[in-house]
């Protein structure tokens, strides 16, 4: 064990995932406070919580990624990862708690930006994430943007088993995650998590899952259909983005995943390079801060 549970007090639950229950936790000694994701382990999700923390291991050093502080057992035999402690939660939980009404698009700058950061550090080290979505980026109250949740994460290694890789998020899958022979050719795990970007993004900018109308209930086949025969990137309406931001959904959600571009490049588009960063990082704390005020 790197630590002892016993030296830390329970606060709160601050979430739900998978396999089990993320606390909001406080040092004693030090009152430093944490985020302690208790997972509930059998032997096969065990084997998955050391894969997420191999994968968390190696992203250490990124500020773009929620830090990881180390694992212990628990009396019960499950594992406790304690983590950095995100003070905003989650993107898919701000959004709720604002009713819905859309990011401005200076915040989606600056969580495009942060982001894509987050995802330059991962895929440099040869890491995929194949679930971004915005619940899966959190927040603190300076208004950083973190990636979390590597559950189903992968270290690329020489070959890429195609079945393997079938997991994750379905309604933020890419074309080619469906169907690789018609959209990806060789398959791009890179671009994958590119695509799901541009879908969180998107998200944030309507206030619902953007491929489907409001309220319509996620089931597999609507998916599928929305995903592989529709233009994701129409999914905004006519003058409803700048054309910068336009052009930058666009660039993330082509369906061949070859034309898609990279996180480098995108880290150059106008939408997030010529955005005023003081200014958008200034408009997602103010979301942050209406949304703290009132709860
Ligand atoms: P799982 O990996 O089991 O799916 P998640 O990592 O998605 O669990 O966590 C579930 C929820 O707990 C998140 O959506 C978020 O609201 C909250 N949470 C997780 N990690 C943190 C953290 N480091 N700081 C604050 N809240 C967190």
């Amino acid at each position: 064990a790197e630590f002892r549970l016993s030296e830390f007090e329970k606060l709160q639950v601050l979430g739900h995932g998978n396999g089990g229950t993320v606390y909001k936790v406080r040092h004693r000694l030090t009152a430093a406070v944490y985020a302690l994701n208790v997972v509930h382990t059998d032997a096969s999700l065990r084997r998955q919580v050391y894969r997420e923390v191999d994968i968390l291991r190696r992203a250490a050093g990124s500020d773009r990624v929620v830090r990881f502080h180390g694992m212990a057992p628990t009396p019960s035999g499950d594992v406790a990862l304690l983590l950095e402690h995100m003070d905003g939660g989650s993107l898919d939980t701000l959004l709720r708690h604002r009713g819905c009404r859309p990011f401005p698009e200076p915040a989606l700058a600056a969580v495009a930006r942060q982001a894509l950061l987050g995802l330059a550090d991962l895929h440099s080290r040869q890491i995929v994430h194949r679930d971004i979505k915005p619940a899966n980026l959190l927040i603190n109250a300076a208004g950083e943007v973190k990636i979390a949740d590597f559950g189903v994460g992968k270290v690329l290694r020489r070959s890429l088993d195609p079945c393997d890789s079938y997991v994750g998020t379905c309604a933020y899958m890419s074309p080619e995650r469906f169907d690789s022979e018609s959209y990806g050719g060789d398959y791009d795990p890179y671009a994958a998590d590119v695509w799901s970007l541009g879908l969180a993004v998107l998200e944030l900018h309507r206030g619902h899952f953007p491929l489907l109308p409001k309220g319509a209930p996620l089931d597999w086949a609507a998916l599928m259909v929305v995903i592989c025969f529709g233009e994701a990137a129409r999914a905004v309406p006519e003058g409803a983005a700048s054309s910068e931001f336009q052009d930058f959904l666009e660039c993330c959600l082509q369906k061949e995943s070859r034309k898609r571009w990279p996180v480098a490049e995108l880290l150059g588009h106008p939408f997030v390079a010529a955005a005023d960063r003081a200014e958008s990082e200034k408009a997602l704390r103010d979301l942050l801060h209406e949304d703290m005020d009132e709860s």
